[in-house]
């Protein structure tokens, strides 16, 4: 199977000669959801973004990011990241032989991915403070040093990230509405600019954590609270995007808690046999929580209307959260009477 680049190479700004870099992303599965379907009486269809190389979809856009970097020579690349695009970082800078940094927020990074950056080889950095200072910071370290600057305001993490939109599309046609978490805001911008592209028009609606919503406050947040940690982000870097993606499609940022995330989070593995970590669950809160529009349903014109979960990363990433929120292992001696009492409970 190829890479997304080498699979939508005349929607985006590379030629094949380019020096490609590339772990065979995106073509993720499309997963329809049958219970979840029932619960809001539409057609659902759960993207699984955490079937990406490195779990997470910001696969696809370090593609595109790193992929330019190679082409400008570049030997080095940095991010600010709360965990995925370090983890993503690491492994596309490791692929195309560069050296790799990584700014973390201290102690708010889930296992796996904290995991992943050290074992591809970034170098991994602690700040104490939190992902809105980390970018500021590294914003600036590229301006003064010859390093690559591969988060979400790199134009290429956009033009990667976008494929999502053309994969749903040529796989189930047109839609009517899709879900997605919200935090730096690159995400759910790259998406509006794909279907743009392919001159279709979702109504999108992003979802934001209630202790890190300031696309509904309508203010940055200072100190972002949440259990989503990928979405604990108090300023986005694509604020106005973000806010002109949903208007534009009709759609709305909205806030779930994060209870309602992780009764999505520990619903969805139980009832659809996927898991998500709790970042992507918001998406899934959030159709829960609003349910699908008047509007989306006239749209539909009398058929089911047809909708999109991003499930943004892998449950896996984050086995602390999963631990903290499902039933504990029941202990067992070697015999067939205590096998059967926990067995049959
Ligand atoms: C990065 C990330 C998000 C948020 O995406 P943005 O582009 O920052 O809005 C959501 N979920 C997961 C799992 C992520 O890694």
């Amino acid at each position: 199977m190829a890479g997304l680049i080498e699979r939508y190479i005349d929607r985006l700004p590379f030629e094949l000669s380019d020096p490609i870099v590339s772990i065979e992303e995106g073509s993720t599965p499309l997963v329809p959801a049958p219970r979840l379907s029932e619960r809001v009486n539409a057609d659902v269809y759960l993207k699984i973004e955490g079937a990406n190389p490195t779990g997470s979809f910001k696969d696809r856009g370090m593609t595109g990011a790193v992929s330019a970097a190679a082409r400008e020579g570049a030997k080095a690349v940095i991010c600010a990241s709360t965990g995925n695009t370090a983890a993503s970082a690491a492994a596309y800078a490791a692929r195309a032989g560069m050296t790799c940094a990584v700014l973390v927020p201290d102690g708010k990074i889930a296992a796996g991915k904290l995991a992943q950056a050290l074992i591809y080889g970034a170098r991994v950095i602690a700040l104490a403070g939190n992902f809105d200072v980390a970018l500021k910071l590294v914003r600036e370290l590229a301006d003064r040093h010859p390093i690559s600057l591969v988060n979400s305001v790199n134009d290429f993490r956009i033009e990667g990230q976008k494929t999502a939109s053309f994969e749903i599309i040529d796989e189930i046609g047109s839609i009517d509405v899709m879900c997605i978490p919200v935090g730096n805001a690159g995400n759910i911008t790259a998406y509006w600019k794909g279907y743009k592209e392919y001159g279709e028009s979702p109504e999108l609606n992003g979802y934001q954590a209630e202790g890190a919503a300031p696309l509904v406050l309508g203010h940055p947040v200072e100190h972002p609270e949440t259990v989503a940690s990928a979405i604990r982000i108090g300023n986005p870097a694509r604020w106005e995007e973000a806010m002109a993606a949903v208007t534009e499609s009709r759609g709305q940022i909205r806030a779930v808690s994060d209870a309602e995330i992780l009764d999505a989070y520990t619903w969805l593995p139980a009832n659809e046999g996927v898991f998500c970590e709790p970042a992507s669950a918001a998406s899934v809160a959030g159709l829960l929580k609003y349910g699908v529009s008047d509007a989306a349903r006239e749209r539909a014109e009398g058929q089911r209307p047809k909708v999109v979960c991003i499930l943004t990363g892998n449950g896996l990433k984050d086995p602390d959260t999963a631990f903290d929120n499902v039933g504990s292992v029941i202990p067992c001696a070697p015999e067939m009477s205590a096998i059967e009492a926990a067995v049959l409970g």
